[in-house]
C-alpha cells in the first residue's frame, strides 16, 4: 500500500473540504484533499448570506462568481397556504446571492490546480482511520494518508467522527425533500419565493442564473411514502400546486416526466464537540440544519475560515494545539447550535400561519455571527 505523508489531510471535497483546502493553500501548507466520488456533486445549496459574501470580498472572490452568474437579492417573498404574508427585505445593502454550491465548490477547485502545495485525490473512499495526538492515518483501498493535522470534511456520515466516537443530539423530523433546475420563467427571476402550508410542505423558487432556476420541495415523509415516491411528476405538480401563486403557474408548468429530481432525507443535529486529538470536524461532520433556513453551507464556509485560522496559530504562533481547538469549538458550535435550533422551530412553525409569522424573521438570521 502507498502511503502519502502532508502537514494536513483533508477528508472529504464538498464546499467545507474545498474552501479548507484552498485557505490553507494559499497559506503554504502541505496539504491532501480526498474524494470518494470521480466529481463534484450538486446538492440543492443555492443561497449564501452576508457573513460569507464579506469572507468571499476579502478574499477576491466575489467577482468571479458575480461575473459566473452569482445574482444578488434583496428581497423574498414568504407564502403560507398560496397566501402571501410579506415580502421580506434584507436592511441597509445587505444582500444575500444566488449562486449554485456545485459551482462554487468547482470554481474553488480549479484554483487549487495553481497551488503545487495542494494535491487533489479523487475515486478515494477513506475506510480506515488511527488516530493519536501526534497526528492521524487514514486509508482507502490503495493509499495510507498520514498527517500531522486531519480535517474531517466528510459530510453528515462521517467516518471520522464515527471513528473518534463522538456523539450527536439528533432531531426526529419526517419529511422528504426533491431539489431540481427548471428554466427560468419572469415570475421568479424578478423575486425569489418560499411557499410553506400546513401540512410540513414547503417550495422553494428562485433564479440561480443560466435562465434557470432552482426548485426544493419538502414533503412530509407519510404523504411522500404513500403517494408521491412511485409517481410520475404529474402527483408532485398537483401537490404543489394546491399552495402556491399564479406568479409561478408558467414556472411549474415547464414540469413534465423529464424533469429530474434528486431526492434528500433531511437530517437535523447537533455534535458534542468539534475536535478529537489530532482531528478538527468542520461543516456537515458536526450540524445539520433543516434547508428551510438555507444555512448549512454558509455555516460550513464560515467554519473552514475559523478553522484554518486557528490551524495557522497553532504552526505559526506556537500555541498549543487543544488551546487552538477548543477555542475553535467555542466559537463555532454556539452559532451552529443556534441555527438547528432556528430552522427546526421554523420548519415546526410552518404548520401554523401565526407561528410561521412569529418565527420567520430573515434579518434577524441573515448573520451567523450575531447571537441567534
Ligand atoms: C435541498 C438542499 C438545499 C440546501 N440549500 C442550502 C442553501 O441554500 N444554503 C446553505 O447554506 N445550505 C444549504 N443546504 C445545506 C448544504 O448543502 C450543506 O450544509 C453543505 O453543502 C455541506 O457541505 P460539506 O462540505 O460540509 O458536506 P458535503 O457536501 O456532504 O461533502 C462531504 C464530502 O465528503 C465526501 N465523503 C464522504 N465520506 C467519504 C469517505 N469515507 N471518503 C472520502 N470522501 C468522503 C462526500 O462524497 C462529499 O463530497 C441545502 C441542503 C439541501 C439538502
Amino acid at each position: 500500500m502507498k502511503t502519502i505523508k502532508s502537514q494536513v489531510c483533508i477528508c472529504g471535497a464538498g464546499i467545507s473540504g474545498v474552501f479548507t483546502a484552498y485557505l490553507l493553500g494559499k497559506k503554504g501548507y502541505d496539504v491532501v484533499l480526498i474524494e470518494k466520488m470521480e466529481r463534484f456533486n450538486p446538492n440543492g445549496a443555492d443561497i449564501i448570506k452576508p457573513p460569507v459574501i464579506n469572507i468571499f470580498k476579502e478574499l477576491d472572490l466575489y467577482d468571479e462568481i458575480i461575473n459566473l452568474g452569482g445574482i444578488e437579492r434583496k428581497m423574498v417573498d414568504m407564502f403560507h397556504e398560496g397566501d402571501l404574508l410579506n415580502r421580506f427585505t434584507y436592511e441597509g445593502d445587505d444582500v444575500f446571492l444566488l449562486f449554485p454550491c456545485e459551482k462554487l465548490t468547482k470554481l474553488i477547485a480549479e484554483k487549487l490546480k495553481s497551488l503545487p502545495n495542494v494535491q487533489l485525490f479523487f475515486g478515494e473512499h477513506i475506510e480506515k482511520v488511527e488516530m493519536d495526538h501526534d497526528g492521524t492515518r487514514v486509508s482507502t483501498g490503495n493509499v495510507t494518508f498520514v498527517a500531522e493535522i486531519c480535517v474531517a470534511c466528510d459530510g453528515d456520515n462521517s467516518i471520522l467522527r464515527q471513528e473518534a466516537g463522538l456523539k450527536l443530539q439528533n432531531i426526529e423530523i419526517d419529511q422528504m425533500i426533491l431539489f431540481g433546475e427548471l428554466n427560468s420563467t419572469a415570475g421568479v427571476e424578478e423575486v425569489s419565493k418560499v411557499y410553506v402550508n400546513c401540512n410540513g410542505g414547503f417550495t422553494y423558487l428562485y433564479p440561480i442564473g443560466g435562465n434557470k432556476s432552482r426548485i426544493v420541495i419538502g414533503f412530509n415523509g407519510e404523504e411522500y411514502r404513500s403517494s408521491i415516491k412511485d409517481a410520475d411528476n404529474s402527483v408532485i405538480v398537483e401537490k404543489i400546486r394546491k399552495y402556491l401563486s399564479n406568479e409561478v403557474n408558467e414556472l411549474v408548468g415547464t414540469i413534465d416526466s423529464s424533469t429530474q429530481f434528486v431526492p434528500v432525507q433531511p437530517k437535523l443535529f447537533k455534535c458534542e464537540h468539534y475536535y478529537f486529538r489530532r482531528i478538527i470536524f468542520v461543516g456537515n461532520t458536526v450540524h445539520c440544519v433543516h434547508p428551510l433556513s438555507g444555512n448549512g453551507m454558509n455555516l460550513s464556509v464560515e467554519d473552514a475560515y475559523f478553522a484554518v485560522a486557528q490551524i495557522d496559530l497553532f504552526y505559526t504562533q506556537g500555541m498549543k494545539f487543544e488551546a487552538c481547538m477548543s477555542d475553535y469549538e467555542n466559537q463555532r458550535k454556539k452559532i451552529a447550535n443556534n441555527f438547528v435550533d432556528y430552522s427546526y422551530r421554523l420548519f415546526e412553525s410552518t404548520f401554523s400561519r401565526e407561528q410561521f409569522i412569529q418565527v420567520l424573521n430573515i434579518n434577524k438570521y441573515k448573520t451567523t455571527y450575531e447571537e441567534t
